[in-house]
C-alpha cells in the first residue's frame, strides 16, 4: 500500500476564477487556496469595503436554502449560493482541506459543470500533508423519502453512489449511473456534465428571481422533445452525471469524505442535505476513522488523473 495516498492533501497553491452567479448573475471573482491539516473546505466572503468574513466550515449545519443551489449561511446575514460544484470539484478530485474566498454571494456558474474547477487544481497540483486522512464511516442505513424520491446513506467498504433519475422528458428519461470514486474516474466521467433546464420553467424561475445568468453557455436546455445547445451533449447520460456530480457536493457538507454507499432516486439537493442531517442524528450511525485503519487497500486513491502533480510536504499551511 502506498501509504501517502492515506495523508491529507491539499493545493499546491491558489487557483481563480472570474465569472458570475447563474441565479443572481452578479459578476464574482472565487479563489481557492492551501488550507492547514483538518480544516476540511473553509469559506469567507469580501464584503463591502474590501472586509473578509471570518472562515467557516462549508457544513450542512449552515445550508439555509437548498431552492435549486445550496447555499450557506456564513452568519452576519452574509451567504454563499451554489456552493455544490466548487466543493463537488474539490471533494471529486481527492483535495480534503482548501480556503474558499469570494467577493459576492454566488459562486461562479462557469460552464455549468465542475470541470474547470477540476481542471485547474489538476494544473495546479496537490500538496500531500503529515497527517491522516479521516473518513466518515457509515455504521448503520439513514434514508430520507419524499414521495416516492429518497436519498440513502449505507454501510458499504468502500466509497460508491448509486444515483437514478426519472423525468418526464424523452430526451431525459430514466438513468442511472453507479459510481466507484476514484480522482481520475470524477475527473474523466463525472465533472464534464452540465446543469441542466427546461424552457418550460425558465420564465417563472426568471420571474422568481433565479436563473437569472443562466444561458446555453452554463447549462443544457431542453425545449419539449429537444437539447437546444448546438454543441449536444458531453456525456450521453449527462443529465444523472450532474446529479452525481451534486450530490458529491452535497455530501461533503458532511465535513468528512464518507466511506459508505449512497443511494438516489429522483434525489436533489434537499434531500442530500436531509440525509446528512439523518446522519448526524445518532452517533450510531457513523464513527471517524483514519485512512490506515479502513480495511481496503488504498488502490482507488492511487488511481489520479493524468498529469496531477503531487508534491509532498511543501510547507505548512496555518
Ligand atoms: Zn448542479
Amino acid at each position: 500500500m502506498n501509504r501517502l495516498s492515506t495523508r491529507q492533501r491539499t493545493l499546491a497553491g491558489e487557483i481563480s476564477f472570474a465569472g458570475y452567479g447563474v441565479h443572481g448573475a452578479q459578476p464574482v471573482t472565487l479563489t481557492i487556496g492551501p488550507a492547514a491539516i483538518d480544516s476540511g473546505y473553509l469559506i469567507r466572503r469580501i464584503v463591502g469595503d474590501g472586509q473578509m468574513t471570518n472562515p467557516v466550515s462549508v457544513h450542512y449545519s449552515r445550508v439555509s436554502r437548498t431552492t435549486l443551489c445550496t447555499t450557506l449561511d456564513l452568519g452576519d446575514s452574509v451567504s454563499v449560493a451554489t456552493v455544490e460544484h466548487v466543493v463537488s470539484a474539490l471533494s471529486g478530485m481527492g483535495v480534503d482541506n482548501a480556503l474558499i474566498t469570494l467577493d459576492g454571494p454566488e459562486c461562479p456558474i462557469m460552464d455549468g459543470s465542475a470541470y474547470p474547477f477540476a481542471e485547474a487544481i489538476l494544473n495546479r497540483g496537490v500538496e500531500i500533508q503529515p497527517a491522516q486522512r479521516k473518513f466518515l464511516k457509515i455504521l448503520r442505513a439513514v434514508t430520507v423519502r419524499n414521495n416516492d424520491a429518497f436519498a440513502a446513506l449505507e454501510p458499504y467498504n468502500g466509497r460508491a453512489l448509486d444515483l437514478e433519475i426519472d423525468f418526464d422528458s424523452k430526451v431525459i428519461g430514466r438513468q442511472r449511473m453507479i459510481f466507484d470514486w476514484t480522482p481520475r474516474r470524477y475527473f474523466e466521467d463525472v465533472s464534464r456534465a452540465r446543469t441542466f433546464g427546461f424552457v418550460r420553467d425558465a420564465k417563472i424561475l426568471r420571474q422568481a428571481g433565479y436563473a437569472l445568468g443562466s444561458s446555453l453557455d452554463n447549462s443544457i436546455t431542453v425545449h419539449e422533445d429537444k437539447i437546444l445547445n448546438p454543441g449536444g451533449l458531453r456525456y450521453e447520460d449527462e443529465f444523472v452525471r450532474h446529479k452525481l456530480l451534486d450530490a458529491i457536493g452535497d455530501l461533503s457538507l458532511g465535513g468528512l469524505p464518507i466511506w459508505g454507499r449512497f443511494r438516489s432516486y429522483k434525489g436533489g439537493h434537499a434531500l442530500n442535505a436531509h440525509v446528512l442531517s439523518g446522519l448526524f442524528s445518532s452517533e450510531a450511525n457513523y464513527e471517524i476513522v483514519g485512512a490506515e485503519d479502513l480495511p481496503l487497500e488504498f488502490e482507488s486513491f492511487d488511481d489520479q488523473p493524468e498529469g496531477l502533480e503531487v508534491h509532498h510536504y511543501l510547507r505548512s499551511v496555518r
